[in-house]
């Protein structure tokens, strides 16, 4: 197989890589070419005033999308719904409990599984709040169904690239880096007039009584009360501060990662 000589991502072949579009022949066709399964997972929860509650299912599936089209992978329907009770202060906010959630992703993921998928990759797009089910859930996919699972926080993938682009000190949650990502993802489900700068409040930290020391090095998570004392738009950090440019980059820098682990894991199958 060549590359198209006028592709200079070397994007492959233009096969369908979205699951729920194909045939189950189709799909029997797919697994001819590859073994690994794209699947973004991610929660609808309040964005503040300016983007929108489906942010963190239309951050990993966009970029989902853009790895497929680059590698043989193909792409699952997206776990819509996350572990959000710290945004349920704002309307619109749906949360599973956590067994709830680990036990869904877990079965959806089994279930790729029976008919020939071999590797997961869980593109999590609520990195952060829903970390710690999703390693329980890749655990429990190696040992217990044989996958070689992985967990991708999208903040991990474009961390590097944040750190150098990043003009705004608190980027916590809506702010810097989504709003960024959805200018470049999705310009018209974001309402940039309605961006507003939101500091967490010095007395605020530490965060909870959990976080005492201050320095996240004991375990604690944020409640909505917590939340809703630390920020009235549901934003916190700079939204301001975002640029499609900014966006742009980081993307780029968590779709390339991504390819160079479905390519690593393409290969050794
Ligand atoms: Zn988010």
């Amino acid at each position: 197989m060549t590359d198209e000589p006028d592709d200079p991502d070397g994007a492959r072949t233009g096969e369908p890589y979205r699951v729920a579009e194909l045939t189950w022949r189709e799909i029997e066709a797919a697994l001819e070419r590859t073994s690994t399964l794209l699947v973004p997972v991610g929660a609808t929860e309040q964005h503040g005033h300016h983007l929108p509650l489906g942010v963190d299912v239309y951050m990993p599936e966009a970029i989902g999308e853009r790895v497929a089209e680059r590698s043989p992978a193909l792409l699952a329907p997206p776990i819509w719904y996350g572990v959000s009770p710290h945004h349920a202060f704002k309307p619109g906010t749906f949360t599973l409990s956590s067994e709830t959630f680990r036990r869904y992703v877990a079965d959806v993921c089994a279930s790729a599984g029976r008919w020939g998928i071999e590797n997961i990759v869980l593109l999590n797009g609520h990195y952060l709040a829903q970390d710690p089910e999703l390693e329980i859930v890749v655990r429990e996919l190696r040992t217990e169904h044989g996958l070689e699972a992985f967990h991708a926080p999208l903040v991990n993938l474009f961390a590097e690239v944040a750190a150098e682009i990043r003009t705004g000190d608190v980027s916590f949650h809506a702010s810097e880096f989504e709003t960024s990502i959805m200018l470049e993802l999705l310009p018209e489900l974001v309402h940039v007039d309605r961006a507003e700068r939101v500091d967490p409040p010095e007395e605020s930290l530490p965060l909870t009584d959990y976080d005492a020391l201050g320095t996240n090095e004991v375990g604690w998570a944020l409640t909505a009360d917590d939340m809703d004392e630390l920020t009235r738009a549901g934003n916190i950090g700079d939204p301001t501060v975002a640029t499609a440019e900014k966006g742009e980059a980081l993307v780029a820098a968590a779709v390339s990662k991504l390819c160079d682990l479905v390519d690593a894991l393409e290969d050794a199958d």
